[in-house]
């Protein structure tokens, strides 16, 4: 059975991660998305918050489960038993960031090979931090995000609380 990992920050989850996420879950027999829970950033949306969107952008892919981790993404796979890890790739700015970690988890755990999946002609120019700019500038940001992910940002906007999904 192949298990693969598509791991990130999801703060918060965008229909550039949803379709990595569709696309990658196609290639392997189960895909975990695993939740970074870095303590040195701070996100906008806590790890719970950013589950649950997960769980629900995801909620019809059923080999597709979402687990929170922290620490090394090599000790996370290992636990996990996949072999597999797969990074999204944007732009050429992305590139050498991705190497280097791919270079680094393999110097680590040889055992485990990242793949990388280039972005949807769609997606392309899409991040969260820009959709979280132009959330903070009152923008419309329903092309970016889910409805709900989008009403859930309103929510996290106008009340800075944790948002009910
Ligand atoms: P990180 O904080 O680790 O950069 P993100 O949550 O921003 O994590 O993204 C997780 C992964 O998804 C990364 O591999 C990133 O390149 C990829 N990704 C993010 N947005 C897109 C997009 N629009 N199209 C394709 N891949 C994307």
């Amino acid at each position: 059975m192949l298990k693969g990992i598509y791991p990130g920050s999801f703060d918060p989850v965008t229909f550039g991660h949803q379709d990595i996420i569709r696309r990658s879950a196609g290639l392997v027999d189960e895909l975990i998305v695993g939740v970074l829970n870095n303590k040195a950033k701070s996100p906008l949306f806590s790890v719970k918050e950013r589950v649950r969107m997960l769980n629900e952008v995801t909620k019809d892919m059923p080999n597709v489960r979402i687990v929170p981790f922290e620490g090394l993404l090599v000790d996370f796979a290992r636990r996990s038993g996949a072999s597999v890890v797969i990074r999204g790739l944007r732009a050429i700015t992305d590139f050498e960031y991705e190497l280097q970690m791919a270079q680094t988890n393999h110097k680590m755990e040889p055992e485990i090979e990242t793949i990388f999946l280039t972005t949807s002609l769609d997606y392309s120019y899409l991040s969260s931090t820009t959709v979280k700019e132009v959330a903070a500038f009152g923008g419309d940001i329903s092309q970016f995000v889910p409805e709900f992910v989008a009403d859930c940002m309103k929510e996290k906007m106008n009340l800075k609380g944790e948002c009910k999904l």
